[in-house]
């Protein structure tokens, strides 16, 4: 028999007030689902031309960074969280203070902010993750030798922040003058992504593993595919790798650990991202309760929901802005597209495009993972995102 659990929070439905900090494509993808309930989202976000900005109750247009701004936005609210992790902590924790549900906590989130601080984390948990140094300057640089994975520890994201080092001469040409991790290389097979839920009563759901599948030509994500190609016994370790993480930490909401599997099979812990994720898009259609329902499930406390795919194999590609694109968005061969069985288009409401913005993303469901990996080819082809004003 399970234990009574009692919420803090008001029933789910209108009069619930939830805030999300930062309003962009995850936000909106939340809000979507929270529709379905009737839950009234309230966003702040620094951009006047959000992605959420037409879909909220509320919108507050502020720095995510600045305290007196996160508080004057959560007071009132009953639960507050976040599509983005550079937020301001101790506005948060006031907000938590003063009695609104945040979550993840702010604690989670100065962790999370900090790359050295996480890495700390992981070894004080016993997480393998890659062998690393701290360092305040560039000086430093050379503590681990060559080659070497320079981490700036605050501020990055999408792999800005992020870089190799191959030489001392490399180093003084393009190293980061900042306090950084040093990390020693992985020699990855392939990149994997769990995400996991774990709501305040102490119940966990864990997603099945994806696997960010690259173009070897310009060596970036291509596209993700789920299920990973990888063995039942990776694939339950990887699974096992992720829970610990999230059970070590005590962390409440949706995390999603980010993790290398090496070419000698070991698994190594990147790092974890305290939210929706771009590698749990394809739950929308591809999972019977998708990430953002499952992140609206711990962030209220309810009961979380199944994380088990409706289809055999899901794929899902970003949709990115030409090299030459500016202007407003052109969705060319969406016609042809929408006349494929199975493949689900989201745009994001970006009301301009740029060169590589993530302008909105493609789903792919279907029988096997050869046959997924087929139609994603087919739609590369297809769909190209062009502007209004190309260069
Ligand atoms: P971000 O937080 O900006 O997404 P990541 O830490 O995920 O940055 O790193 C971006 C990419 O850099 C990873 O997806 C991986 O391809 C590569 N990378 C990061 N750390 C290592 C490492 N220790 N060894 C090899 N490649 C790495």
């Amino acid at each position: 028999m399970s234990q009574d659990h009692t919420s803090p929070l008001p029933p789910v439905g209108p009069a619930l007030r939830l805030g999300v900090l930062g309003g962009g494509q995850l936000g909106r993808m939340m809000i979507q689902e929270a529709m379905n309930w009737d839950v009234r989202v309230e966003v702040m976000d620094p951009s006047p031309e959000a992605s959420c900005k037409h879909l909220t109750t509320r919108f507050v247009q502020a720095d995510l960074k600045d305290a007196d701004a996160v508080v004057a936005f959560g007071q009132g609210l009953d639960a507050i969280t976040v599509e983005i992790e550079h937020v301001s902590v101790e506005g948060l924790q006031r907000l938590a203070d003063q009695g609104v549900e945040v979550v993840p906590r702010p604690s989670h989130l100065g962790l999370i902010q900090d790359k050295g601080l996480q890495k700390q984390a992981f070894d004080s948990w016993g997480i393998a993750s890659a062998p690393y140094q701290l360092i305040e300057s560039l000086e430093e640089a050379g503590a681990m030798g060559f080659p070497i994975v320079q981490k700036l520890r605050k501020g990055g994201y999408d792999g800005k922040g992020v870089q190799i080092l191959k030489t001392p001469e490399d180093a003084q040409a393009r190293g980061f003058d900042a306090p950084c991790v040093l990390e020693q290389a992985v020699d990855i097979d392939k990149e994997l992504s769990v995400i996991v839920a774990r709501s305040a009563r102490g119940e966990t759901a864990v997603y099945p593993v994806v696997e960010a599948v690259f173009n070897p030509e310009v060596n970036l994500v291509d596209h993700l595919m789920a299920p990973a190609a990888i063995t039942a016994q990776q694939e339950s370790d990887a699974r096992a790798l992720a829970l610990n993480v999230v059970t070590s930490m005590d962390f409440v909401g949706l995390l999603a650990v980010e993790m290398f599997l090496d070419r000698d099979g070991g698994l190594w812990v990147n790092e974890v991202a305290p939210r929706t994720h771009n590698s749990g898009h394809h739950t929308i259609e591809g999972n019977v309760c998708s990430q953002f329902e499952q992140h609206l499930r711990a962030v209220l406390d309810l009961p979380l929901g199944d994380t088990g795919p409706l289809h055999p194999a899901s794929a899902m590609l970003n949709l990115i802005g030409e090299p030459d694109a500016h202007g407003t968005p052109v969705y060319q061969g969406l016609e042809e597209v929408l006349t494929l069985p199975n493949v689900h288009v989201h745009l994001y409401g970006k009301s301009t495009v740029k060169p590589h913005r993530k302008m909105g993303h493609v789903t792919v469901t279907g029988p096997d993972i050869d046959s997924v990996q087929r139609d994603v080819l087919k739609l590369r082809t297809l769909l190209k995102v062009c502007g209004s004003n190309p260069d």
